[in-house]
């Protein structure tokens, strides 16, 4: 597996790639990897001759009273399961100097579908995303990029964007990978101990079963009354949203006959922020 260090290595392995009749798919992560980025890697490899992730702590997307330093980081461990999965070659830009180097003045902002949800609880996040994702795939110019349904807005941010400025690149969603209970797979699960991880189960079942009183026709207002109580009962501290969404634009809509219909929470247990969502 080659390590691609620098925009001109990731550059020319693209361009050799291409010269050799070969596509190519980039998967974008923060590392600590565990199977739901190893199904988008998979998926990848499945949609493209080359899948290339990479690893970037983008402090970008965490404000200062985030996690950032205390992320999880776990570089080897992650390239022995890319060189596991058959990757063969992994973005690793050096630091955060290579990608916002001195002077670096841009920030890429995307409305309307970044405003509700994570971007009201997080106004820093999706400038961050939108930025970085931006640059990256500027620089890979990927046929291919995938991204987790985990994180359903984001997801929805960036197809805004490579639609808005042109960026030619297909944008594709992987859905969740859960654990057996249901839990959707997360680096910051490493921050749950026992119990908090019995509260946090109650965030997928709870999600299912709103979607089930979607179906039943019942009214949204109560069904999300009644999931953000399931979530306080199960112990999760504070609720940022439960909600019954849109599923492209996250507006709200009270018609459940509407079949992009997407329920989304996000919710507090210890240190650890949950998100989590589902079609309805
Ligand atoms: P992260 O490293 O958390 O920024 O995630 C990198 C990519 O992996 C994003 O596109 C996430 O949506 C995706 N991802 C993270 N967890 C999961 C999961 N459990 N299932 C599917 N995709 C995921």
């Amino acid at each position: 597996m080659q390590h691609l260090t620098t925009v001109k290595d990731l550059r020319t392995f693209v361009r050799e790639s291409r010269a050799k009749g070969k596509t190519v798919s980039f998967v974008p992560t923060m590392g600590a990897l565990h199977d739901g980025h190893l199904a988008l890697v998979r998926a990848g490899m499945d949609c493209a001759d080359i899948c290339i992730p990479y690893i970037f702590v983008n402090p970008a997307q965490f404000a200062p009273h985030e996690d950032f330093d205390s992320y999880p980081r776990t570089v080897e461990a992650d390239l022995d399961k890319l060189g596991v999965a058959g990757v063969q070659a992994v973005y690793l830009p050096k630091g955060k100097e290579d990608v916002y180097p001195e002077g670096f003045a841009t920030t890429v902002s995307v409305s309307g579908v970044s405003e509700p949800l994570e971007g009201a609880f997080r106004p820093h996040f999706f400038a961050g995303v939108a930025t970085v994702v931006t640059k990256m795939l500027l620089r890979s110019l990927p046929d291919i990029a995938l991204f987790g349904e985990k994180d359903w807005q984001q997801l929805q941010v960036i197809k805004r964007l490579t639609a808005d400025l042109d960026i030619p690149v297909e944008i594709r969603g992987v859905p969740i990978v859960r654990d057996e209970n249901g839990l959707a797979l997360s680096s910051r699960n490493a921050y749950l101990d026992e119990e908090q991880y019995r509260t946090a189960l109650s965030l997928n079942r709870t999600l299912f079963a709103m979607a089930d009183k979607v179906r039943s026709g019942q009214d949204q207002s109560e069904i999300e009354s009644w999931g953000a109580a399931q979530l306080t009962d199960a112990g999760f501290e504070k609720v940022d949203y439960c909600t019954i969404r849109n599923a492209s634009t996250l507006q709200k809509t009270n018609d459940n006959s509407d079949d992009t219909l997407r329920i989304l929470a996000a919710a507090w247990v210890g240190k650890a922020r949950l998100i989590d969502n589902v079609a309805a």
